[in-house]
């Protein structure tokens, strides 16, 4: 019996932004599943910065997306069909098989969630990749001691509005930037010592030099660009820079020259180090035994933006770009 489905395709290789013709919405049609594997409803999708970076046909970490194709991306959902004696219908399941409604697929190619412990869309945020991004690339590379100040741009999105917090937890002076007077409002509400509306501060440079006056000595960056250049401005002598992502410069459509102050890294002797999450991938259970415990104690709080519906996939994503999101942004599927 075939099942009905939709999934986002793209269409298109953006140009700058991203824009809702980049994209299209088809209808599927999918069969039983045969031995050894499993149909999959979704209840939720995730749609992520670094997705912008697969939609250039170049090399990169991760392969590019094809035109034509549906677009990949993580998903948690629900069997509703199994032909594999370890997985039954209802079992809760986390893949790599987004942006599209259902799915059938090898039981091998999917992991089950636990029931119960959390709702399921918290391992597409707080218990997923980004609170790992948070978790292993503020503690292992930024490394933060308490009394330490901690910069972090981005401050209200997935991934910096926990590192926020968890920064916080280590005992840290915290100072982070975010697009919005809410999303300020909001961090001051999770603890942090200074959060700038960094599109109506002013002068960049001097909001964060008066919130940091002895300087910065972590800066997580999501952003790049201008606030680079600002914690380069105002590093201390040995800070690390956790180098996580430059939002501000994945729709560009030439390499922008700069950081022009780059020079402070040697007179500072500044660490700065690039990670994908991946490469920490081993610390997936101490994250999440961390993780849960802090949200039990109230200590991190996870915010969450949703769009609904598959053909709002592209919206939400876009929208990420225009900063539409507190928290992690996702999709209610179904
Ligand atoms: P967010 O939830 O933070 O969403 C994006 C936010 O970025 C927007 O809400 C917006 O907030 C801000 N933004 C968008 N454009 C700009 C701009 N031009 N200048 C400044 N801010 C902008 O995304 P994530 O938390 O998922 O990701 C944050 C960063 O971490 C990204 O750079 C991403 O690529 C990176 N990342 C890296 C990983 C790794 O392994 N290295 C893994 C996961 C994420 P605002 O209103 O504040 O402008």
């Amino acid at each position: 019996m075939p099942h009905a489905s939709r999934e986002i395709r793209l269409k298109s290789r953006p140009v700058g932004t991203p824009a809702p013709d980049n994209f299209e919405l088809a209808s599927v049609s999918l069969p039983d599943p045969g031995p050894g594997q499993i149909l999959v409803r979704n209840l939720w999708m995730t749609v992520d910065p670094y997705m912008r970076g697969r939609m250039y046909d170049r090399e990169s970490y991760v392969p590019p997306f094809q035109i034509g194709e549906p677009l990949q991306g993580g998903a948690v959902g629900e069997v509703v069909a199994s032909n594999d004696p370890a997985w039954k219908a209802g079992d809760l399941v986390e893949s790599f098989f987004g942006w599209r409604e259902a799915f059938v697929a090898p039981a091998g190619a999917v992991q089950k969630l636990p029931a119960g412990k959390a709702p399921p869309q918290a391992y597409l945020g707080v218990l997923g990749m980004p609170g790992l991004t948070a978790y292993a690339g503020l503690l292992t590379v930024g490394e933060p001691k308490a009394g330490e100040t901690v910069f972090v741009s981005g401050g209200a999105g997935a991934v910096g509005s926990i590192v926020a917090q968890i920064a916080k937890i280590k005992g840290c002076t915290v100072v982070a930037t975010a697009g919005s007077d809410d999303k300020v409002k909001w961090l001051k509400g999770r603890g942090v010592d200074h959060a700038i509306n960094y599109k109506t501060c002013g002068n960049l440079l001097e909001a964060v030099r008066a919130a940091a006056p002895n300087g910065i000595d972590v800066y997580f960056d999501n952003v790049g660009g201008e606030h680079l250049e600002v914690a380069l401005e105002l590093a201390r002598p040995f800070a690390r820079f956790a180098e996580c992502g430059m939002i501000a410069q994945y729709n560009d459509t030439a390499p922008r020259p700069g950081p022009r102050n780059l020079i402070y890294v040697v007179g500072k002797s500044l660490r700065i180090q690039g990670f994908i999450v991946s490469t920490y991938a081993n610390q997936r259970p101490q994250f999440l035994a961390d993780m849960t415990q802090w949200i039990g104690e109230g200590k991190i709080a996870s915010e969450e933006t949703v769009e609904h519906g598959i053909e709002n996939a592209p919206k939400a994503f876009i929208n990420l770009f225009n900063g539409g999101n507190t928290g992690k942004m996702l999709v209610k599927l179904g």
